[in-house]
């Protein structure tokens, strides 16, 4: 059975806010760890904003997220791994016997009904090819030398929030490949409902820092866009405080701008369930 893409969060850092917000305070306090607790919510999250505008990312190091990820391509799971903090265990192809024609169909074939024909064509003819090299006696660990980049796979990975907020830059952005803008997209909608004040001003490179680094490659979309990053200035940070009452307005238009960015367009991770 060929099942769509799907990302769920399987575990995180118990209270992710609370790990950096002890981390900062710990950098600046002579008191003993146990007694460094924030009065409430805000002060905890202006702390947390002081330390994203500062940069001081290395505290964010404390809190991490563990993903299983479902229903990929090889070309995907290829991408992902080169990010080099982030921790996997991929679904081996020399352990398990590769059926059913798994193979992630790219939405550009998919919407050619020519393309889409002679794609199924390889795929079946590789699934066979494989099939009757099992049935000769190849190993699987061989005989999984004629999977192309199509292949499904699941993978379980887990990132610490800045390797997070670095792929987020990185993979939200138009000019990252729609499968893993598709899955970069699912993991910041999590991780913004899972520890708002870690990533409400997270996402795509020019989402968090107003400009683009692609130069004549860039899209152009951040010459229209409202910065909505609190890592510029400590003016954010007490923009950020003074808005703190109407976050929840401020996330939802947050939100609907990215709806309707080119950056969300590919094929939807379903989020399987939550923790
Ligand atoms: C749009 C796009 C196109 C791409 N095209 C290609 C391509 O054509 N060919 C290709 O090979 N790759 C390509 N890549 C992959 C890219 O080169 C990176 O390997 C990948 O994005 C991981 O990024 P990273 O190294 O910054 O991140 P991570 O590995 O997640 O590391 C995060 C940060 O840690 C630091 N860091 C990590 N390791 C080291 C180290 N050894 N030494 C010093 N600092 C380190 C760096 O500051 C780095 O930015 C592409 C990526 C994107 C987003």
């Amino acid at each position: 059975m060929v099942k769509g893409p799907t990302v769920s969060l399987i575990t995180k850092t118990e209270n992710p806010e609370l790990a950096v917000y002890k981390a900062a305070l710990n950098c600046t306090s002579s008191l003993p760890i146990a007694s460094l607790q924030a009065s409430d919510t805000a002060s905890r999250d202006a702390l947390i904003q002081r330390v994203l505008a500062s940069r001081h990312m290395s505290i964010l190091e404390h809190a991490s997220f563990t993903f299983g990820i479902e229903g990929v391509s090889r070309a995907l799971s290829h991408q992902l791994v080169r990010h080099r903090h982030a921790s996997f265990g991929q679904c081996s192809q020399r352990y398990t016997c590769f059926g059913n024609k798994e193979f992630r169909v790219p939405p550009s074939v998919a919407g050619k009904k020519e393309a889409l024909q002679v794609f199924l064509e390889c795929m079946d003819a590789i699934q066979q090819g494989y099939d009757v090299l099992c049935s000769l006696g190849v190993p699987q660990e061989d005989a999984r030398y004629l999977l192309p980049n199509a292949a499904q796979t699941k993978l379980v990975m887990t990132m610490n929030a800045r390797e997070l907020r670095h792929f987020f830059n990185l993979r939200c952005c138009t000019r990252a490949q729609w499968e893993i803008r598709s899955l970069a997209n699912a993991m910041l909608q999590i991780c913004q409902a899972e520890a708002p004040a870690l990533f409400t001003y997270a996402g795509a490179f020019c989402r968090e820092f107003g400009t683009c680094p692609e130069g004549s490659r860039s899209c152009g979309l951040y010459q229209g866009m409202p910065q909505v990053s609190s890592v510029k200035s400590e003016e954010n940070t007490q923009q950020y405080l003074n808005t703190k009452g109407n976050e929840n307005e401020s996330v939802q238009k947050e939100r609907k701008g990215r709806a309707s960015s080119p950056c969300l367009e590919g094929t939807p991770f379903a989020q399987g369930s939550a923790l």
